[in-house]
């Protein structure tokens, strides 16, 4: 995931335009900013890329997630389902609105798994989140189907997997919404900003007004503006958005030198009797942001990242063991700390993690070893790592 790696001219032209006029906001000022409007810019483009009818962008992922969800009416009370295995910002962005997460197993597609979820649908399901965990997608025509039959929001979480596609349609598009997340670490960067993409209009008229203060957005006069509802401050700067239309203009490079990145080390661990790939479901390609593999059991996985480390190669993951990522860590969540007190329906709908069977993730994430893949390893570099990886595999199998 590597927008950080290829900052240059584009992004520095497009951030020099908003500097020059000197107006960092993407509303109002109409007189001083010489004609830029960099986030409506990106929006578009964005929009175009994904094929989607309208993008909204946020302050951030998590904020895109947010803002997405109170469009489609999501409030106090609900619950969303969402995997077990994501970032804490899913489970984060649904308590900003008083709404309940509810963690769900995943299978070998470390991904969303449509049977946990059919169990965990009740009266008070009003959206299912599958979260496109490591650039690759779990398979959502079950999901598609389960929200259709209780009429729920199919919400893509799409953070990790910008490129990715499924059925022919990029991921993101296949939901009633779908987020992404343009944060310093993500695929395209902003530096800190977010997108949601709907082809919803209703819900893109609410989005644009929520993630604004409720503002109305019409007529020219920002002062008058009226309110039909409640809202937020989640707006994305003028500046960071500028980053991003540098960044989009990479985005069919980017993809494919990952891919080309990610088939080296694929070929490389190809060659190891023992491991086996993550499930790509059928006509579904990966965004090839990272390589998950599978090895037989937990303990081999754990000597397998260990002799990875010793080897001296970076940038891969046993999340099994992970603060951030996986539900076994999440202290804070289970015993619902908090810096104030957390709203009754958030207090009472949370599971009983004690209780909550989560073996079915503990199966697959604790044989999981994820590699990150750049776009700045050159060939000869990225086939390197590749060896050392495949051979500190082999080794731990071996043992
Ligand atoms: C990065 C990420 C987010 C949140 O994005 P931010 O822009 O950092 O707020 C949400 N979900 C997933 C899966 C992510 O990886």
């Amino acid at each position: 995931m590597p927008g950080f790696e290829l900052f240059g001219e584009e992004e520095r032209k497009e951030v020099n335009d908003v500097l020059e006029s000197g107006v960092l906001m993407r509303y109002g000022f109409d007189p001083m900013r010489n004609g830029h409007f960099k986030a409506n810019e990106f929006e578009n483009e964005f929009a175009n890329l994904m094929g989607s009818q309208f993008a909204q962008m946020t302050s951030s992922g998590t904020s895109a997630l947010t803002v997405a969800m109170a469009s489609a009416g999501i409030g106090a009370g609900d619950e969303v389902i969402l995997p077990s295995f994501t970032f804490v910002a899913s489970f984060e962005s649904v308590i900003a609105l008083g709404a309940v997460p509810i963690l769900c197993d995943i299978d070998d597609t470390l991904c969303l798994d449509a049977k946990a979820v059919e169990k965990s649908i009740t009266s008070k399901t009003k959206a299912i989140m599958p979260v496109h965990m490591c650039g690759s997608v779990t398979e959502l025509a079950p999901l598609q189907e389960l929200c259709k039959q209780h009429d729920l929001i199919l919400l893509e979480d799409a953070c990790q997997a910008i490129g990715g596609s499924y059925h022919n349609k990029m991921l993101g598009t296949i939901g009633d919404l779908g987020c992404f997340s343009f944060d310093f670490v993500k695929t395209i960067t902003c530096g800190e900003g977010g997108a949601l993409i709907t082809n919803n209009k209703k819900f893109a008229e609410n989005a644009d007004k929520y993630q604004d203060h409720g503002h109305d957005h019409v007529g020219s006069d920002r002062g008058a503006e009226k309110h039909p509802f409640l809202g937020y401050n989640y707006r994305i700067s003028e500046l960071h958005a500028a980053v991003g239309l540098g960044q989009i203009k990479k985005f069919e490079k980017i993809i494919a030198k990952q891919k080309s990145n990610f088939s080296i080390l694929h070929g490389e661990l190809s060659k190891v009797e023992g491991v086996e790939f993550r499930r790509v479901p059928e006509n579904a390609e990966e965004s090839y942001a990272f390589l998950n593999f599978f090895l037989p059991t937990e303990e081999k996985a754990k000597k397998s990242i260990t002799n990875i480390k010793d080897a001296g190669v970076d940038a891969c993951f046993y999340w099994y063991e992970n603060n951030w990522h996986y539900y076994k860590k999440w202290e804070h969540l289970k015993n619902q700390t908090s810096l104030g007190k957390l709203p009754e329906e958030v207090r009472n709908g949370l599971q009983d993690f004690e209780k909550t069977d989560f073996s079915q993730s503990d199966s697959f994430l604790g044989r999981n070893i994820s590699c990150l893949i750049k776009v700045g390893w050159s060939k000869e570099e990225m086939l390197e790592r590749s060896k050392k990886i495949a051979e500190a595999v082999k080794s731990a199998l071996a043992e």
